[in-house]
């Protein structure tokens, strides 16, 4: 672990303890790292990452702000939001204006509040694409006008200066339905940046739409995709699960392009009928296939046990099921032609960024949105119908993998992954935008 205050300019970064959250901000510390800052990260207790894993940073736990896991996102991050002002409060006056700049989780909005109080500046970090930003920023409006709840039959339609693929049913929460005020002010809290002076995007130029700039009125750094951006070295391990690293040496005896990776992510879950019904589907697609079903991811059940025994061994045939996988690493193998996911943006990033189709189940969150971009903007995913049945499972695995109306949506992506790589390089918008920041963040800095 690197000591505080060892190089010149000092950034702090504050996580929100949630996989999706925690690995673009640790990359996001990789990449300042490599730019010649000093980096801190001050975490929660909870899903803390390991400071083992990263000797480059600096780890302040923040004491007290103790937050036990718990089903209801919501009260986590408002227990986070109160828990730890003080202990933040208390480690940003011990290191005595050491910090140049405190960059935090956008759902952290305690943070900006105590940086501001002590006069750091801080710089507001969205994992996630300034697309899905804009759809709170339309539900927020919609609200206002008393437009929600809105009858089911306009669910299909285009939201109003939303990008028009994006229809009210993929906005990030139900509008046909009465808003509860405490979500609302959730909201609010979050696409408001506060005193924030700028505004680090794990997304693309290419792939985002980043007009909000025009309201925020600070500086944007798309910088992403961040996996890619940052070293690849075997410090950048940032799972908060253990990785089940012998799914490679399966895959290395898999043929090219043969494979169906299935993953939901670190946070959505099924019944057991969903899980019976997605591996009868993929089983009868006839496709080999690594599935990581997290534990306790299978609502009733701890992992699998769910699934019967003959089917079990159907798929134990053609297949492997693990608890966790090293995605990043499986998305690049060669045997890898497919990935069914919930579209969460990491796995959207790492998936395009490998020229990996995909198809397209979401659950939540921004994953409607991703998936409208994938299917109908980029063209590089397929959809599953509504009800995920193992009839529409089988039939997106073979257009996807198999059959010739697949073929232009695998020649895009592999196109797309191409397209990505130019804006890492130098002069590509990523490569630029990160020069901008590093430039941005040591004006901020008083000369010593
Ligand atoms: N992930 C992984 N192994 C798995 C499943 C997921 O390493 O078996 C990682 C994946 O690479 C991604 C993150 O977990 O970086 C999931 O983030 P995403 O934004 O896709 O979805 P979320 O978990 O936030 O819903």
């Amino acid at each position: 672990m690197e000591k505080i205050g060892t190089r010149k300019l000092q950034v702090m970064l504050v996580p929100l303890p949630l996989q999706g959250h925690l690995t673009p901000m640790l990359q996001l510390a990789s990449v300042l790292h490599s730019r010649g800052f000093s980096v801190i990260v001050a975490h929660t207790e909870f899903n803390s990452p390991n400071p083992g894993n990263h000797p480059d940073f600096a780890f302040i736990p923040l004491q007290n702000g103790v937050c036990s896991p718990s089903g209801n996102l919501l009260e986590m991050i408002a227990t986070i939001n109160t828990n730890c002002k003080e202990p933040l409060e208390k480690c940003i006056v011990e290191l005595q204006g050491q910090v140049s700049c405190i960059i935090y989780d956008s759902l952290l909005h305690f943070v900006d509040t105590v940086a501001h109080h002590l006069k750091v500046p801080t710089i507001f970090f969205r994992p996630s694409t300034a697309v899905y930003m804009q759809s709170y920023h339309a539900l927020l409006s919609l609200h206002e006008k008393m437009i929600i709840p809105l009858p089911e039959s306009h669910l299909e339609e285009a939201v109003p200066e939303l990008h028009p693929v994006i229809r009210f049913k993929d906005l990030p929460l139900s509008v046909s339905s009465k808003i509860r005020q405490v979500v609302i002010d959730f909201v609010k809290s979050f696409s408001d940046i506060k005193s924030s002076v700028a505004v680090i995007w794990n997304s693309v130029e290419m792939l985002d739409d980043f007009s909000l700039q025009h309201q925020y009125q600070v500086p944007f750094f798309p910088i992403g995709p961040l996996h890619k951006m940052a070293s690849s070295s075997s410090s950048m391990q940032t799972s908060l699960l253990q990785e089940d690293a012998g799914c490679i040496a399966w895959l290395d005896k898999q043929a090219l392009k043969s494979v169906l990776y299935v993953s939901l992510g670190s946070l959505a879950t099924m019944n057991s009928e969903a899980l019976v019904e997605t591996a009868m589907g993929i089983a009868n697609s006839g496709q080999p296939f690594l599935w990581a079903i997290r534990p306790s991811s299978v609502a009733g059940s701890e992992w699998i046990e769910c699934l019967p025994q003959g089917l079990r061994e159907v798929i134990q045939e053609r297949g492997l099921i693990v608890k966790w996988a090293p995605q990043k690493e499986v998305l690049a193998h060669p045997a890898v032609g497919g990935f069914l996911s919930h579209c969460g943006w990491n796995s959207t990033l790492e998936s395009v960024c490998e020229g990996v189709a995909m198809i397209c189940r979401p659950f939540f969150g921004d994953q409607m949105i991703n998936a409208r971009f994938l299917i109908h903007v980029w063209e590089v995913g397929v959809e599953i119908g509504n009800v995920a049945d193992r009839k529409s499972i089988e039939e997106a695995v073979r257009v996807l993998m198999v059959d010739d109306r697949g073929k232009e949506t695998r020649r895009r992506a592999a196109e797309m992954k191409h397209k990505l790589q130019l804006s890492r390089v130098k002069d590509g918008s990523s490569c630029k935008a990160l020069d901008e920041l590093a430039q941005f963040i040591t004006s901020l800095s008083p000369p010593k």
